[in-house]
């Protein structure tokens, strides 16, 4: 059987990449979203094992040390891991991944699978994004500034990432990662094993 693809997607804080996972994941198939570890705390409506794995400090640090993460990071003050078996289950059963890591994690991955595709998502503008933080509701004041002020060092980590795409209006945005998630599905290396099979007719 085919193994899946493994599929990053990054962005500053706000810039939408939670509305475009949930998108891609609604509307394509064979595709299936990582539940990272986190020691943040839940946000109202958030669900455990469905949207992370939230967990204590002492429970992640022991997951470190027994090398369970593909990755980790600690992204604005808490700790966010990758679980190995987990993404590991998903593309063994042929189905594609998507990681909605930071940066840091984003980096990491490209240096250990260095097959997987990085996507980054980018706002329309610094104001633009300041507007889409408070407008979410979700985080107190303080919590934005901090997420803004990192914004910046975000989007300069552009370099590490294979494809661009910038969230104006959301319809293109998702438009525009479903053809690349698709793209990717027709690289040779993922049409082989149809080729082989076309190759054995008798
Ligand atoms: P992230 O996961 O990147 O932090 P979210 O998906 O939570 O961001 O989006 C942040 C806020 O911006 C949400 O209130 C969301 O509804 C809104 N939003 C997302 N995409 C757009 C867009 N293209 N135009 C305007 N608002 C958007
Ligand atoms: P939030 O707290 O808003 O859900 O996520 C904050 C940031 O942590 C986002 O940029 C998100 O992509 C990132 N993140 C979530 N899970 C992981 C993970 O497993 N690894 C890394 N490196 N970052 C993560």
């Amino acid at each position: 059987m085919k193994r899946g693809n493994l599929i990053v997607i990054s962005a500053p804080s706000g810039t939408g990449k939670t509305t475009i996972v949930k998108r891609i994941l609604s509307e394509m198939d064979n595709i299936q979203f990582s539940i990272s570890y986190t020691t943040r705390k839940p946000r109202p409506g958030e669900m455990d094992g469905k949207d992370y794995f939230f967990v204590d400090e002492k429970t992640f640090k022991n997951m470190i040390e027994e090398d369970e993460f593909l990755e980790w990071a600690n992204v604005y003050g808490n700790l966010y891991g990758t679980s190995k078996t987990y993404v590991e289950k998903i593309l063994k059963g042929g189905n594609d991944v998507l990681l909605d890591i930071d940066v840091q994690g984003g980096k990491s991955i490209k240096e250990k699978k260095s097959d997987s595709i990085l996507i980054f998502l980018i706002p329309p503008s610094l104001k633009e994004l300041e507007k889409r933080l408070k407008n979410r509701k979700s985080d107190p004041e303080e919590v934005i500034k901090k997420r803004l002020k990192i914004a910046k060092s975000e989007i300069l980590e552009y370099k590490n990432y294979d494809f661009i795409v910038m969230n104006d209006i959301l319809e293109s945005a998702v438009k525009n990662v479903k053809n690349i998630i698709e793209a990717m599905r027709h690289k040779r290396k993922n049409m082989e094993y149809l080729i082989g099979k076309i190759l054995e007719e008798e």
